[in-house]
């Protein structure tokens, strides 16, 4: 099911009569859905600790709502830190979840009360212990990206052997090893990719049992699909995968549990206002239309590179007739062209001038938007259904 329903009644009308609204392109964004995206986690992860990935939108106004709905934070700079304590989350309900930290951003969070931290290397340990002492610190391990249609490679992450050495390292420097944590690519489809890691988080907490260090901490962190162009599996399919894993792989000895997700709290809570700026063809001969919008790759729709995440897009002529059609934003960069491969039909009726949404887009849009390039603003949001 392509759930699109949280965002009825923003597509495909006119722009809400708020004095001073922006032209397009903008963000519409309800704070409300993104809670309720939040609740819906909690249900299919029952008794697990839910850490928003604040990177994936980090709007006040949403970071406000899920701190009232409950919701602890994965931050990644101070910046982020900054907002989470000013929209009332407590330093306790941050964990710094950005393996690559530099000393005095470490030290900033230990001022402001953060005491969980992430680590992927001995250096990062030991900056951990000078910046942070005391603090609690989980392991990051290697994972694939198999299946997702977001990886993130190999640049976060260790090897298990390499975690047992280094959380066993750990209260020797003074720090507090809890557990091991993961990401197996965002936007992940596959609900039975987080079961090899799950079975190499076990054996790093029996290896550790074994000199005497009991970990606690299981953080399977964020990945969870949202439905763009195509459906994808209801999230109780993800939680039951995910929670078999854990009870067949430890057994009796079940850890804290925690995820880490973004893309599922924010997507759906927003959905982009663009207009087409020009219509054309390159040859009498050519079928193939091309829609030029005032939004592309670099005002928010970064993640269509390689067109990975494939949006779905609304016109005001959905019914009509419609042709293979390219779509592409306004710079003049030939790497601003969202889609040409997949093959996505637009209405023959669309014309310069007519809005289209693209839907499901609250999340890594605004923050991935370039500051000025070409001169283009970057992506405004404007909140509703939330007097915030
Ligand atoms: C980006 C990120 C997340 C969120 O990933 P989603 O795929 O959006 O759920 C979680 N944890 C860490 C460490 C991240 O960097």
């Amino acid at each position: 099911m392509i759930n699109d329903t949280n965002v009825d009644g923003l597509t495909g009308t006119d722009p809400p009569s708020i004095p001073d609204f922006p032209t397009t392109p903008y963000l519409l964004l309800d704070p409300k859905v993104a809670a309720t995206q939040y609740h819906r986690l909690a249900r299919a992860f029952p008794d697990t600790k839910i850490y928003y990935a604040v990177k994936a939108n980090p709007e006040p106004r949403l970071i406000r709502r899920l701190a009232e709905a409950g919701s602890s934070f994965d931050v990644a700079s101070t910046a982020e830190i900054d907002i989470c304590l000013s929209q009332g989350a407590d330093p306790q309900m941050l964990s710094y979840g950005n393996t690559i930290k530099k000393a005095k951003d470490i030290r900033y969070a230990y001022q402001r009360g953060v005491r969980m931290f992430v680590f992927d290397c001995e250096d990062e340990l030991r900056k951990l212990a000078e910046n942070a002492p005391g603090a609690q610190v989980f392991c990051r391990l290697l994972a694939s990206s198999a299946g997702a249609q977001w990886p993130l490679s190999r640049k976060f992450g260790c090897s298990p052997d390499m975690a047992v050495d280094l959380l066993a390292l750990a209260p020797s420097l003074g720090l507090d090893p809890i557990g091991i944590s993961f990401h197996v690519g965002s936007q992940q489809l596959d609900p039975s990719r987080w079961d090899p890691s799950i079975a190499e988080a076990a054996q790093v907490f029996q290896a550790l049992q074994k000199v005497g260090i009991e970990l606690d901490f299981l953080d399977v962190g964020g990945g969870f699909p949202v439905g763009y162009l195509s459906p994808v599996l209801p999230i109780d399919d993800y939680g039951q995968a995910i929670q078999q894993s854990v009870s067949r792989h430890f057994g009796e000895a079940k850890p804290r549990l925690a995820i880490e997700p973004g893309r599922y709290v924010a997507a759906e809570a927003g959905v982009i206002r663009a207009e087409v700026v020009l219509v054309s063809r390159k040859s009498y001969e050519e079928d193939l239309r091309w829609v030029y919008l005032d939004i592309g790759r670099f005002g928010g729709l970064a993640e269509t590179e390689g067109e990975a995440i494939r949006y779905r897009i609304v016109t005001a002529h959905d019914g009509e007739a419609t042709g293979p059609t390219a779509i592409a934003g306004p710079t003049c960069d030939s790497v601003d062209v969202m889609y040409k491969d997949t093959p996505y039909e637009l209405p023959l009726a669309l014309r310069t001038g007519d809005y289209v949404d693209i839907l499901n887009t609250g999340a890594y849009t605004t923050t991935y938007s370039s500051v000025a390039f070409n001169g283009f603003a970057p992506l405004a949001t404007f909140c509703i259904g939330d007097n915030a």
